[in-house]
């Protein structure tokens, strides 16, 4: 009922040439994926070069952040409107690094949230707790608060529209990877909690994706998890064979 969805997350990596080689890499190997999404997230600049490659592929089209105003004097910014232009589809929203080094609060989550929703992006909403968090036993609360705080107000069928990854800030770019057992058990926690905003259907359509050191070695342990409908992946998505092995996971029985 959930496609499972593999997202990279390229970060501040890849010039125009790179991230040209990177793709043709991928489409080289894709292969099959009719029963999976496959969607790559270059930095700004390298959407246009992107974009040319990928149309007519099974490749989706993302951006990394996005700001909440369709036009305006807002230096720097990159709008939802501007992100459609290019053909994304998908747009990440709450990172972490957009959180603690950009200084971005859940208000504004919430707010880049509805302006993706808008104009026809597919928000990835990011959320995580901290070490010390996890370590204290707030880990749940935390989450939970992160979800409910970006989605107040909403409709169910906004909701609906809404991809989360949940990314223990612990995990990313560490190789410290949450167990299986731990990532679903909080997979089952923000499903629960967006039932309770939603209504169940709406929850269980929704895909939940696991972020923090994904590798060729964890995917498929991970995907064999019942809430875990796909990878929110960031350094192994920079080279085309892990990215492609994390895409082509093999679940086992969890
Ligand atoms: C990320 O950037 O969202 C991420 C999870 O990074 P990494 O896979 O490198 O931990």
């Amino acid at each position: 009922m959930r496609t499972p969805l593999l997202a990279g997350n390229w970060k501040m990596y890849k010039t125009t040439g790179e991230a040209r080689e990177l793709v043709e890499g991928l489409l080289h190997g894709l292969g099959d994926v009719s029963d999976r999404k496959v969607l790559v997230c270059p930095p700004f600049t390298a959407l246009h070069t992107v974009r040319d490659l990928v149309q007519g592929t099974p490749i989706a089209l993302g951006a990394q952040d996005v700001y909440i105003e369709p036009q305006g004097a807002f230096t720097g910014a990159i709008s939802p409107v501007m992100l459609r232009d290019l053909g994304c589809t998908y747009v990440i929203v709450g990172h972490s690094e957009r959180r603690a080094i950009f200084g971005e609060g859940d208000d504004l989550i919430g707010k880049k949230v509805r302006a993706a929703l808008t104009h026809d992006l597919t928000p990835i909403l990011c959320v995580g707790e901290t070490k010390p968090q996890r370590d204290a036993g707030e880990a749940e609360t935390i989450v939970v608060a992160q979800v409910r705080a970006a989605l107040a107000g909403m409709t169910p069928d906004q909701i609906a529209r809404i991809v989360i990854a949940y990314e223990p800030v612990w995990a990313i770019g560490t190789g410290d990877t949450a167990t299986p057992a731990d990532a679903q058990a909080m997979h089952a926690t923000i499903r629960q909690t967006l039932g309770e905003l939603a209504g169940i259907d709406v929850a269980a359509a929704i895909n939940i994706l696991y972020g923090g050191s994904v590798k060729p070695d964890n995917i498929d342990d991970l995907m064999a998890q019942p809430d875990i409908d796909g990878a929110l992946v960031g350094g192994a998505s920079l080279k085309a064979d892990s990215f492609l092995r994390i895409v082509h996971f093999l679940p086992t029985q969890g």
